[in-house]
């Protein structure tokens, strides 16, 4: 992508109308003030409590990107709505572009990679140029009836950290950065976290590439890549674009932190989960000619299976099964349905659990075709794996970093807690290719997937804190290792 040079792209950003001003008034650019010494911060004699995120700012800039992809409505004031910005939609082209203008403009090398992955990346000191950048991650795109704070968060926090950074004149020891990952919902694009799967060598390009929409429509990741203008040409791989680590500042989408009055969730892993296509096949029939006895209804036996799938998790400690996407065949109120396709979404703490509960729900979803068969019909399931994630435990430096941080931050170690994350995050992934962790924060009422999701200004600026002073602690460490 051409870019406009940061001067020019500085003065279009004070011309943004604010629409929604929180507290008070003032622009979200940030140029280095003149004659600002350097602060380095890899210095362990520089004391890092001068560098603290804006929250006023912080919060501006997150509701500013929300004018891209609002959604639903839920109450009167500017900021209630939620947000629907599906993964390479023209709303996600909007906030990528003023992702790269605003990173651009505050000095950062922008890179796109062949899965829209965006890469941008502040100098270190002197000497450092090409090493490894400590990097700060999450998504811009949402749930298609999604909340503002869902993955924006983490990437406004890294863009805050960025300007933090440059205001204070501070300079790192090592390169640091702000990724934000393609598709990372699978919302639009059924694979969850796919990019940051190819960036790590998971998920291979071409499967990838190849996705096609939910909902029946035909277009392909890659071709939405291009339609949008980011199919960037830097190969979507670790030895392309490698990081030292990788800190992901998100909210909690769970009710814990509230409950405990707490406002940091340390993170230190993430439970496992694996996703399915269940389809079953029966025979289509006329509803009023066909006695019970003669039927091979799929929808009923689908409708056993999630049933019992619910039943069977809940005989597992801290295991879950979700049913959320339901199709049918032909869909006719006096044909019984021929073909039924259901997603399963199966997540445990631990691989050994996922595995018994799946070995169950397997034996269970054959004795129910069993049972429909009984009297001749015929019937089948299959099962079609679309999505795998391994229980995950995040990095003992990383994690020690953010422990450390949330103590400066908040001055209690109460106010924070260790806790396994229930959802997948792009993190997973990162984690398999450099020192990862994450940080949470508190969601009003647990919260997420939905319009209503919503974290208090107060917590988002601690959370930004952290996230920053996590990565300027690593940073610090990998010179005291590195040198
Ligand atoms: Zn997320």
């Amino acid at each position: 992508m051409a870019m406009a040079s940061p001067h020019r792209i500085l003065s279009r950003h004070h011309r943004i109308p604010f629409k929604f001003i929180l507290t008070r008034s003032f622009s979200t650019s940030t140029s280095r003030p003149q004659n600002v010494p350097h602060l380095r911060t890899y210095d362990p004699h520089t004391s890092l409590s001068s560098l603290r995120v804006n929250p006023s700012r912080l919060l501006n800039t997150l509701h500013h990107t929300s004018q891209w992809g609002t959604g639903h409505r839920y109450g009167a004031h500017p900021t209630e709505t939620g947000m629907s910005r599906l993964a390479l939609s023209d709303s996600d082209k909007s906030a990528r572009d003023w992702f790269v203008e605003t990173t651009k403009a505050l000095g950062c090398e922008v890179s796109v990679d062949e899965m829209g992955n965006i890469f941008a990346v502040r100098k270190g000191r002197e000497g450092t140029e090409g090493k490894a950048a400590t990097f700060v991650g999450s998504h811009l795109d949402t749930q298609p009836r999604g909340g503002r704070y869902d993955g924006v968060l983490g990437v406004v926090g890294g863009v805050e950290m960025l300007r933090v950074l440059e205001e204070g004149g501070a300079e790192t020891g090592f390169p640091v950065g702000v990724v934000n990952w393609t598709n990372e919902e699978g919302a639009r694009f059924p694979i969850s976290m796919v990019s940051s799967g190819v960036w790590a060598g998971e998920i291979p390009l071409e499967k990838a590439h190849g996705l096609k929409e939910v909902g029946g429509g035909t277009a392909t990741m890659r071709g939405e890549l291009e339609r949008i203008g980011y199919l960037g040409e830097m190969p979507a791989s670790h030895e392309a674009m490698p990081m030292a680590a990788h800190f992901e500042l998100h909210i909690e989408q769970g009710p814990i932190l509230e409950k405990e009055e707490r406002k940091i969730g340390i993170v230190k892993g993430v439970q496992a989960y694996r996703w399915f296509t269940v389809e079953v096949v029966g025979q289509e029939a006329h509803t009023g000619t066909t006695p019970f006895n003669a039927r091979a209804d799929p929808l009923l036996a689908a409708s056993w299976m999630i049933c019992l799938s619910n039943r069977a998790a809940a005989s597992f400690d801290g295991a879950l099964a979700s049913t959320g996407i339901l199709t049918l065949e032909p869909g006719s109120v006096n044909t019984i349905p021929g073909k039924v396709k259901f997603s399963l979404d199966i997540r445990a703490p631990t691989d050994k659990t996922l595995d018994m509960l799946e070995k169950h729900l397997r034996s269970d979803f054959d004795n129910v075709v069993a049972d429909a068969t009984r009297n001749g019909q015929e019937m089948s399931v299959t099962w079609q794996t679309d999505s795998v994630s391994s229980a995950v435990y995040f990095h003992d430096s990383c994690i020690k970093a953010v422990r450390d941080s949330a103590t400066a931050v908040l001055g209690d170690e109460n106010l924070a807690r260790e806790m396994t994350s229930g959802a997948g995050h792009d993190s997973v992934y990162a984690s398999r290719r450099c020192p990862t962790s994450m940080i949470f924060v508190p969601s009003r009422k647990g919260i997420s997937h939905n319009p209503k999701e919503y974290t208090s200004p107060e917590d988002c600026a601690i959370g930004a804190d952290v996230l920053m002073q996590s990565v300027l602690r690593f940073d610090r460490q990998r010179v005291a290792t590195e040198g």
